[in-house]
């Protein structure tokens, strides 16, 4: 007897409606103004499967503010420019701290935990603008999404982008306190610039879904046939993200969902079935520790009934 494979299609279209019908919501972010002004009634959905076949519900057509998804492609490309030399200027250990914390960043002077906080991710950021105007690493990180994802039309939300910019004043503390360890390279206020723009790179859950094939295709974008990024970079950019992609909700996000993910304050999340499916969800209502509350919800009833937990059936 064959195992029932369960029918994609349907399973992102009962949980889209499933969400659709919940009242608890979470809080949408409040600290970057524009952002605050988001429906926070909206869900979508979408997986695209290794065939390339896509399954989509609800709003995911809707572009969002990406936020800290970016981190995944900012890190990808900075590993291609650096290789494990990148691993001298940030750590990969899980933070178990906010999403913007200060006080680990004294204790191990200046140098971050991982590429996923905050600390690390701006980082990061200043290691892709080492040689370059601030306007061409912006240019090279949005060239990168589009080519992953195979579209031309995603963009910067340039009302996110300079909230951000009037508002950011604990990533301009964490970068400032980073430059004193001279962990940053570049003037701090053009690392952030930077950092804040590829935040506010706007997609729907259809193009991050797309944008994400890679991952779970072992470095592959399995349309164009092309090697993205080596097999084993792109199982270690996953451990990363399983470890460390949603702040100190990292552990509880393993263990409910059992996936490698990345969650962004716009309230989407960006997961990855290896070998399976690329899949991004968006509800703009966030629990406590900054992850999307139904997003996360609507992962854990997908990776259940698809039985695409890493861990096991
Ligand atoms: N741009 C946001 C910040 O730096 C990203 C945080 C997030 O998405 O978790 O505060």
């Amino acid at each position: 007897m064959g195992t029932i494979v369960p029918d994609l299609d349907l399973v992102v279209s009962e949980i889209a409606d499933e969400m659709r019908a919940r009242t608890d919501r979470g809080a949408v972010a409040h600290y970057i103004p524009e952002l605050a002004r988001v429906d926070a009634s909206q869900f979508g959905l979408a997986v695209i499967d290794a065939d390339g076949n896509a399954a989509v519900g609800g709003d995911a057509d809707i572009p969002f503010s990406i936020q800290s998804i970016s981190k995944v492609f900012t890190l990808t490309l900075a590993l291609g420019r650096y290789g494990d030399r990148l691993w001298r200027r940030v750590g990969r250990e899980p933070s178990g701290s906010p999403f913007n914390s200060i006080v680990q960043l004294e204790r191990e002077q200046g140098v971050p935990r991982n590429p996923f906080i905050n600390a690390g991710a701006i980082a990061v950021t200043d290691l892709i603008l080492s040689g370059h105007q601030p306007r061409e690493a912006l240019g090279e990180i949005l060239s990168f999404v589009r080519f992953l994802a195979d579209d031309e039309t995603i963009s910067i939300d340039e009302a996110v982008a300079a909230s951000e910019q009037r508002t950011g004043f604990r990533n301009a503390a964490l970068a400032n306190y980073m430059k004193s360890f001279g962990v940053l390279e570049n003037p701090v206020e053009l690392t952030l610039g930077v950092y804040f723009h590829q935040c506010a790179i706007a997609m729907s859950c259809k193009q991050l879904a797309m944008a994400g094939r890679f991952l779970a295709k072992s470095g592959r974008n399995p349309s164009t046939g092309l090697q993205v990024i080596q097999p084993e970079r792109a199982r270690r950019i996953n451990a990363v993200m399983l470890t460390c992609g949603h702040y100190d909700g990292s552990g509880e996000f393993a263990y409910r969902v059992g996936l490698p993910g990345k969650s962004g304050v716009g309230g989407g999340i960006f997961a990855v079935a290896p070998g399976k499916a690329s899949i991004a969800v968006w509800s703009p209502g966030l629990d406590a520790a900054g992850n999307s509350h139904l997003g996360r919800i609507a992962l854990e009833a997908l990776s259940k009934r698809m039985n695409w937990s890493i861990f096991g059936a």
